[in-house]
């Protein structure tokens, strides 16, 4: 199983490179590369009962001797007739002339492939071209499986070859432990507790499934696996982070601090301090989730420990999912520390790479009284390039949006390190301790005082001309407006490869018959439409596609009032802080989760002018209408992220929306953790009974290593 690909007949370098792309670098790889969808071959039609212009299987007899000709330019074309019962068809191959002794006389096969009605003077011809096939086995032979497997492809592989490989694969793998042995890395106590069938099976069915049924069953089972051993690497992660020592930041005072403040902190800021600052006075690494509502000051809070880490001679990190709100963490934060005569620099991908090397440095300089304290940046921080002279401090903003990996790779710099998770979406506890292993929680439940309530309708497209109407209205004195579309561009929703069954939609528990999706609503159409409605109004877009400069620079226009109304992607998202903003326009907002939609209306009502957020939908389907109507009565954080779990599994949490593909939440290969919720929590169960009889694996050797393999891929950034 751990023989390279190369190894096997037909692959040589430029094969190797392309399967190393798609992950794949020995024949255990082979056996989970899962297809990405299956075409549903096992519906035979008749040929008089088929569809112009759609995928259709046929069982067809071979009844003329296949001839080739040559056609123009070099093309040849090899053809011939086959009929079934109800009538005959014409098929045809292009440039393909070694097919012709595939195809004998009188035989028969499975034909599959679009088929075209011609309308003739003596009736209707049917042709298809360059159809899929296979003979059809003999009698008493095992029939063909009624759905073959799909893969994903890279650049110069085909899909026969790529099929015919992991088949191959599955032809060597397919001895499941010697003298009846059982080798399956779940045990069979598991396996029996969970309804699982055998990895052999499910490796076996997944990729020649015998029915839709038997496929179901393999898919549970290799998502329960996947599932598994994430919980196994989390939980046993997160310990082995626990037992290092870490720098003692015993200088808590932050008086010198709290006096440059324009406000007095709320009790709840005060006592998630407490937390943090006695948490970082101890060797033990602090590894703390901080969690509260949009909007309740968390970001002060992380200035405290920023500060408590310099103050007692170390560095400190504070990383942001996205650019915008590394640069806005950097713009308030930066004045108040340099007033203490404590340094900060802003690191992003942005920075020229001279700026960049500059920085860099800086970061490592090991004199204490030049070197950078404080660096403020996004995922740029965990580049490469990046040394610390002594970190002892990394404070990751909106933690949902980044992975474990991504998190551990920063605490690497420093050998040892005080962490601080900081959660906007106010994360299940339940959740948080699955997804990120042994961490203690601060809550703050309170806001600071006088903010006001964001007033929250849910209408339908009906109302367009009064929504444009009002966001006239409210630009009429500075108040700016957003608009959130769940779209960049328009796009065509639909997949050419209709008929096909999507891997997703197998076994899943229940597929929403809920509605059909209205139409999405692109940021780029809207704000040229909206500008056209508004002409005398400031109209401008961002989305996560711009280059960082341009997002900031429609960024900066907005909050300093050169633009009126902004068209934007979930990129505003997190943490933009506009304090003349009074309205939020969610398009399409069925599309999001409702911790999303909070997070959205957490961006107006941050300064004095009375605010409003609209949902618009044309959802049709009562759950979803139940849903959004839920949002104008709802305004607790947490109890909106406790129904959100309870709607629609923990997705939200982890989901990365169109800024964040790089974030690294786990990526699985199967496993959805919006519909494998409760296999999640299943999983994990199982995950630390084990790890209490057998905390490091080391009667599960096998498991041990798929852990670590597996652990290692899902968390790959
Ligand atoms: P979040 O928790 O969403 O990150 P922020 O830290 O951005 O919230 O705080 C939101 C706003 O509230 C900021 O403008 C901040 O200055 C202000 N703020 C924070 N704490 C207090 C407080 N105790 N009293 C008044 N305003 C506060
Ligand atoms: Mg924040």
């Amino acid at each position: 199983m751990n023989m390279p690909v190369s190894s096997l007949k037909g692959v040589g370098k430029a094969r190797e490179e392309a399967l190393a792309k798609l992950g794949v670098k020995t024949v255990r790889d082979l056996l989970y590369l899962y297809p990405r969808s299956y075409e549903d071959r096992g519906n035979i039609r008749l040929l008089a009962d088929s569809v112009d212009g759609e995928k259709q299987s046929f069982c067809l007899t071979v009844a003329t001797e296949p001839k080739t000709a040559r056609i123009n330019r070099g093309m040849s074309l090899l053809k011939f007739r086959a009929y079934d019962e109800s009538g005959s068809a014409e098929i045809t191959y292009f440039n393909q002339d070694y097919l012709k002794p595939s195809f004998k006389l009188g035989e028969s096969y499975r034909f599959y492939g679009k088929i075209e009605h011609k309308k003739t003077s003596s009736g209707v011809r049917h042709l298809m071209s360059s159809p899929s096939f296979e003979p059809m086995p003999p009698a008493g032979a095992p029939a063909l499986s009624p759905l073959v497997p799909v893969y994903p492809l890279s650049a110069g592989l085909t899909r026969k070859f790529v099929t015919s490989l992991v088949m191959t694969a599955i032809k060597l793998c397919s001895v499941p432990g010697v003298n009846g042995e059982d080798t399956d890395i779940i045990p069979p106590e598991i396996r029996e507790r969970n309804g699982l069938c055998t990895s052999a099976f499910a490796l076996r069915e997944i990729h020649c499934p015998g029915s839709l049924a038997s496929l179901a069953a393999a898919k549970k089972r290799l998502v329960f696996e996947e599932l598994f051993c994430f919980s196994l690497g989390v939980l046993s992660f997160g310990k082995k982070m626990r037992v290092l020592g870490a720098p003692r930041c015993g200088e808590g005072d932050i008086s010198s601090l709290t006096a440059q403040l324009t406000y007095a902190l709320t009790g709840a800021q005060v006592r998630a301090i407490d937390d943090i600052r006695s948490d970082m006075a101890s060797e033990t690494p602090m590894c703390r989730l901080l969690v509260g509502d949009v909007g309740c000051g968390k970001t002060v809070c992380a200035a405290a420990a920023l500060f408590i880490a310099v103050k007692s001679g170390y560095q400190a990190a504070l990383m942001a999912p996205t650019e915008i709100l590394a640069s806005q963490h950097y713009n308030d934060l930066e004045p108040l520390f340099s007033a203490l005569g404590i340094r900060v620099k802003l690191l992003t991908g942005a920075l020229s790479p001279a700026k960049k090397r500059e920085v860099y440095a800086s970061l490592a300089d090991e004199n204490k009284q030049t070197r950078t304290d404080i660096v403020i940046g996004t995922h740029a921080l965990i580049s490469e390039g990046v040394k610390f002279s002594s970190l002892a401090l990394v404070v990751t903003d909106e933690q949902h949006r980044f992975g474990v990996a991504q998190r551990s790779a920063l605490s690497a710099k420093g050998d040892r390190v005080h962490m601080l998770v900081m959660s906007a979406t106010p994360i299940p506890r339940s959740l948080a301790l699955t997804l990120y292993g042994d961490l203690s929680l601060s809550a703050i439940g309170e806001m600071p005082p006088g903010r006001q309530r964001v007033d929250t309708y849910v209408v339908d497209e009906g109302y367009r001309e009064r929504i444009i109407k009002f966001m006239h209205k409210l630009t009429s004195d500075g108040g700016r407006v957003y608009v959130v579309c769940p779209a960049v561009e328009d796009k065509k929703e639909t997949d050419e490869e209709e008929g096909d069954i999507d891997f997703s939609d197998i076994g899943a528990p229940h597929k929403d018959a809920e509605e059909e999706k209205p139409p999405m609503k692109s940021a780029v159409s809207y704000a040229s439409e909206l500008q056209k409605a508004l002409p005398d109004r400031r109209v401008a877009f961002v989305h996560g596609k711009l280059k960082s400069a341009e997002k900031n620079e429609v960024m900066q226009a907005f909050a300093s009032g050169k633009t009126d109304i902004l068209v934007s992607t979930t990129v505003i998202e997190v943490g933009v802080n506009v304090p003349q903003a009074c309205l939020m326009v969610v398009e399409n907002a069925e599309r999001f989760g409702l911790s999303q939609l909070h997070q959205l209306r957490g961006r107006v009502g941050r300064g004095t002018r009375k605010s409003y957020c609209i949902l618009v939908s044309d959802a049709k389907g009562e759950a979803a209408r139940a849903r959004l109507e839920a949002m104008k009565t709802m305004y607790d954080g947490f109890a909106i992220a406790e129904k959100d779990l309870e709607m629609r599994g923990p997705g939200d949490f982890i989901k990365s929306s169109d800024t964040t593909r790089q974030s690294g939440a786990p990526r699985f290969r199967l496993a959805d953790l919006c519909t494998d919720a409760k296999m999640l929590e299943d999983a994990s169960k199982e995950a630390k009974a084990l790890l209490e009889t057998d905390p490091e694996l080391l009667r599960h050797a096998p498991l041990r290593e798929s852990v670590i393999k597996q652990f290692e891929k899902i968390t790959e950034a």
